[in-house]
């Protein structure tokens, strides 16, 4: 006959000498509070509708979050774009890429590429821009798509 002893009463697994193996009460990962006595050693849900229900407010939570992050800088971007063009001539505004940085706009994030002679635009939805240098400075060209 074996007892848990205080050592072995923090391990997980133990026997209950009939082949049966014995697994203390744990919480379900899912985080809805309740425990469970698991029938395997892996288990950490207390079914698959729990397990479910951790796939989809966890993992693909945290990926939704990160999506609406690059969202988020993208429309910033295009606002900014949107408000420097509205200062140009209609087709093309030329500005400071200093200024536009200052309002929070970040080059890396756009939503595509377009080719033209005079070098790749980066486009943001509706805009496209492309960087380049004027005496030292550095400079953004800003366009309708
Ligand atoms: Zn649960």
């Amino acid at each position: 006959m074996r007892y848990f002893s205080q050592k072995n009463d923090n391990t997980n697994e133990d026997n209950t000498g009939n082949g049966v193996p014995y697994y203390k009460q744990r919480l379900c990962k899912c985080g809805c509070g309740l425990s469970f006595y698991p029938r395997r050693k892996d288990q950490v849900y207390i079914d698959r509708q729990h397990g479910n229900f951790a796939y989809n407010h966890g993992a693909r939570k945290r990926k939704q979050k990160a999506i609406h992050k690059i969202e988020k800088c993208l429309r910033r971007n295009e606002r900014i774009l949107e408000k420097y063009f509205a200062a140009g001539d209609g087709n093309a505004a030329i500005c400071s890429f200093i200024s536009l940085a200052a309002e929070g706009f970040n080059p890396d994030f756009f939503t595509g590429l377009v080719s033209s002679p005079e070098g790749t635009y980066n486009v943001v939805y509706k805009y496209a821009f492309l960087r380049g240098k004027y005496n030292g400075h550095s400079i953004i060209k800003i366009i309708l798509k």
